[in-house]
Formats: structure tokens, sequence, C-alpha cells
């Protein structure tokens, strides 16, 4: 394995991506994708086609509504058409199922995305199958799904589509490495190690019933976790030089954001790892908002 810090001071790329040798900021990357499909927004408006990304909510789940704004505030900054749909609790299945069809009619609408996880009277695997798999913006219809698995055109997934492009964008290597995925859910750690096998990694996935988890992971070019455990993977987890990638979403015992990784333990013995925050989550709206692009274009190059 290539140390990460000499790979980038070789490509003398390190001002660009990180905030420092061996952080990987998904803020800073984010951003740079960010402006880039800004400049494809302004070139589709011209041609008289505004990009219309469509959120449903249902509840009053707190950290849901600020998601849902978050996705909300980064698509209306791109340029692009937003619509928010807020459904209280007690709304039936068929009326949400009603609202997709709506939507999966409205022209001007190129994403939706139902926000996760719904009340349990509903049915998530309907509401997803609902979803029209040409405004699947998610990467979480079954077609999407299978699609990218055997390689054909398809929206990804996009926390692990966001993690690709961390990956490509610090031009840390991807064929021939050792990638080792903690956590197997149909959203993050299935479709990553899918992305890539498909880019010529060895893939390992481990999960909760893996046993000695460290000896597989010791053996991780690239340590992908994603299994929502504060601070679960430590320095005893990894080699020396591993580019770790922390997925987790979590908080602390003095409620402070945190991931599944030990930063502090784990930042010597990393050749380069993502913060939390600041690293995997900006990149899953950032990749949403790409996907939503590539709609629109694709409906663009239809008329
Ligand atoms: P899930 O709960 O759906 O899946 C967790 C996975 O981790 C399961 O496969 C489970 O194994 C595995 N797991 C749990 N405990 C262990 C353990 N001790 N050792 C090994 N594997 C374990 O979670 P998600 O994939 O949806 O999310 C994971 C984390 O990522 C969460 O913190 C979430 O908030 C965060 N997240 C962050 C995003 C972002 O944008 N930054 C986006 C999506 C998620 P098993 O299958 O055997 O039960």
């Amino acid at each position: 394995m290539v140390y990460y810090q000499n790979l980038l001071r070789s490509n003398n790329s390190l001002e660009d991506y990180s905030v420092n040798e061996k952080v990987i900021s998904g803020k800073v990357i984010g951003q740079q994708i960010r402006e880039e499909i800004q400049e494809r927004v302004e070139r589709l408006k011209e041609q008289g086609v505004t990009p219309g990304l469509a959120v449903i909510i249902v509840g009053d789940d707190p950290a849901s509504h600020t998601y849902v704004r978050n996705k909300q505030k980064s698509s209306l900054a791109v340029g692009m058409k937003s619509e928010l749909i807020e459904l209280p609790v007690t709304v039936t299945e068929e009326e949400l199922l009603k609202e997709i069809h709506r939507l999966n009619e409205d022209d001007t609408i190129h994403g939706i995305l139902v926000q996760l996880p719904l009340p349990e009277h509903i049915d998530e695997d309907r509401v997803i199958l609902t979803i029209d798999p040409a405004k699947d913006v998610d990467g979480f219809h079954p077609e999407n799904v299978g699609k990218m698995i055997i390689g054909q055109r398809a929206f990804l997934s996009c926390t692990p589509y966001g993690i690709v492009k961390l990956l490509e964008r610090t031009n840390t290597p991807i064929k021939g490495q050792h990638a080792v995925i903690v956590g197997r859910s149909n959203i993050v750690g299935k479709p990553m190690g899918q992305l890539l096998l498909q880019r010529d990694a060895t893939v390992t996935y481990t999960h909760s019933r893996t046993e000695n988890l460290a000896e597989h992971t010791k053996q991780a070019d690239i340590l992908i976790v994603a299994i929502g455990r504060t601070k679960f993977i430590n320095e005893t987890h990894i080699k020396e030089g591993a580019v770790v990638i922390d997925v987790g979403m979590n908080r602390d015992e003095n409620g402070k954001l945190c991931g599944d990784v030990d930063y502090d333990s784990v930042y010597d013995k990393s050749g380069a790892i993502t913060p939390v925050p600041g690293g995997v989550g900006p990149m899953t709206i950032t990749m949403l908002l790409k996907n939503t692009l590539l709609s629109a274009e694709e409906t663009c190059k239809q008329s």
C-alpha cells in the first residue's frame, strides 16, 4: 500500500482536496462537486429545464426534519427546484403512494426521495417500489440495485457513490487493493462492496456475526465502516497506512456527533481518514444532487 500522504504530495493536490495531508474532507470535495453540478444546472436551465427534487417526509422526527431541510437547502443552492411534501404521521400507505404516483407523473420533478424511516404502519418496500426507477435518485429501487450489480447504468445509492468519489478525487488506489466493509446494510455496506468490486478491489464483507472482526479489518488497505456503533473501531482494528472511511453518524455521551471509528485512536496509524462530521455526510447529499442532475439531463436528451 502506498501511503496516502505520499500520493497526495506526488499529485500536488493536497490543498485542493484535504484540510491536511491525512484528512479526507468530504466538505471540501463535496463543495467542489456541487460547484460542478451548479454549472451543469445552469446549462440545463438555458435549455429550459430546471432539475427538480421532491422530498417526502412523514411525521415529525426532528432528526429526519434536519436531514430533509439540509437536502432542500442544498438543492436550492445549486439552482434546482425543490418541493417538500410534509405528511402527518397518521397518513395512510395509500395516501402516501398516491402522492408518489402524482410526482412520478410530474414532468418538472426529476428526483423523488422518501425520507426513511417511515412509521410502522407503512411498508417501506412497497413505497420504494412505487417510485419510478427513472426518478429514484436515492438508488434504492430494486431495478437500480440490480442494474448496479450487473454493471449497467443506474442511480447509485448516494452514500457509497459519495465514498467512491472521495477515493477517486484523492487519487486513492482502488484497483487490486483489499477493501474490507464493516456492515452489510442494503443502503451502505452491500452497494459499497459492489462499487469497489467493479473498480477491481478485492472485497471482504463483515457484519455483526463475523468472528474475530479485527483479523479481517487488519487486512484492509481500505476500511469502510458503517455499523452505527459509537467509536467501535480503534487502532487495534487497522493496519498501518490503511485508508479509513467512517460512515457512522452517532452521538457520543455528550451529545456530540461522532462516527463508528474512534478517530483519535486511529488517526496516527491510518494513512488517511474521514472525519465525522465533514467526511462522508456531505458527500451523501452531494450525490443526491448529482443523481437529480443526471435524471434531468436524461429527460433533456430524450425530448
Ligand atoms: P444498519 O443498522 O442498517 O446496518 C448496520 C450494519 O452493521 C449491519 O449489517 C450489522 O450487521 C452491522 N453491525 C452492527 N454491529 C456490528 C458489529 N459490532 N460488528 C460488525 N458489524 C456490525 O445501518 P446503516 O448501514 O443504515 O448505517 C450505519 C451507520 O452509518 C449509522 O451510524 C448511520 O447513521 C450511518 N449513515 C450515515 C450516512 C451518511 O451520510 N454519513 C448515510 C447512511 C447511514 P448485521 O447485518 O449482522 O445485523
